[in-house]
């Protein structure tokens, strides 16, 4: 595939990035269409894998916001797989909730410290779960599981797409809104080029990293556009971080 191609291809799942992904890796159809339905409704973008190298995969390509792992997989198991994202620093954090059929996995689970925030033993209610998914979200990453983030004098609506500063709209491009948003789900964190690409663009997509730069700087001017303290701050050879006062 070519570059092009795979740019057009993210840009047209990423175009609404303000949706918390969640990535289900399971392999009973009718409980994969039970979460897709229930997630969805919740206000989750959601994609399927169902094995446990497709789940590799997938969180290679574009890195999700929580993974909901099955434990028994065909090809890797879930308890592998959850291993091999807590190996990796990109993953280490990645909020992962563990879907076990028997209450002896959970022992096992606890025993064998995969390093899993949460597991659920099925059957389970969508009530359930969906209460731990945003429990386990909020401890991580706070933020994401609301429409609305407020951080000082800046305020992000998810729902309409909107910013506001000290109460006054402030206009931005689809690629800023997702980068304040990033942003502002962890502040005073400073994030590399690097980074900010994967979270924002995608991991699979053609950047340069100087392109981070050109947009940080727009979202700065829309921002700071009446003279207001600059909440983003430079990190020399390091990258970006926000925090607004
Ligand atoms: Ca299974």
């Amino acid at each position: 595939m070519t570059y092009q191609a795979e740019a057009t291809r993210t840009s047209s799942t990423k175009k609404v990035a303000a949706k918390p992904y969640a990535l289900v890796v399971e392999d009973e159809a009718a409980l994969v269409e039970l979460l897709r339905y229930n997630l969805q409704a919740d206000g989750y973008e959601v994609e399927i894998a169902n094995d446990g190298e497709e789940a590799l995969l997938m969180v290679d390509e574009r890195q999700p916001d929580i993974v909901l792992l099955d434990w028994m997989l065909p090809k890797l198991a879930g308890i592998e797989v959850c291993r091999r994202l807590r190996a990796r620093s990109s993953t280490r954090n990645l909020p992962i909730i563990m879907l076990t059929a028997k209450s002896e996995e959970v022992d096992r689970i606890r025993g064998l410290d995969t390093g899993a925030d949460d597991y659920v033993v099925k059957p389970f209610s969508m009530t359930e779960l969906k209460a731990r998914v945003r429990a386990v979200l909020r401890r991580i990453r706070p933020g994401l599981a609301d429409d609305k983030v407020i951080a000082g004098d800046i305020e992000v609506d998810r729902t309409s797409h909107r910013v506001l500063r000290n109460g006054a709209e402030v206009h931005l491009g689809p690629t800023e809104f997702r980068l304040l948003d990033y942003l502002i789900q962890h502040p005073g964190r400073v994030f590399s080029r690097e980074q900010l690409l994967d979270a924002v663009w995608g991991s699979d997509v053609y950047v340069e990293a100087r392109t981070v730069d050109v947009h940080v700087g727009r979202l700065r001017k829309a921002l700071n556009k009446h003279g207001e303290h600059d909440p983003i701050r430079t990190v020399r050879s390091a990258g970006y971080s926000l925090k607004p006062e």
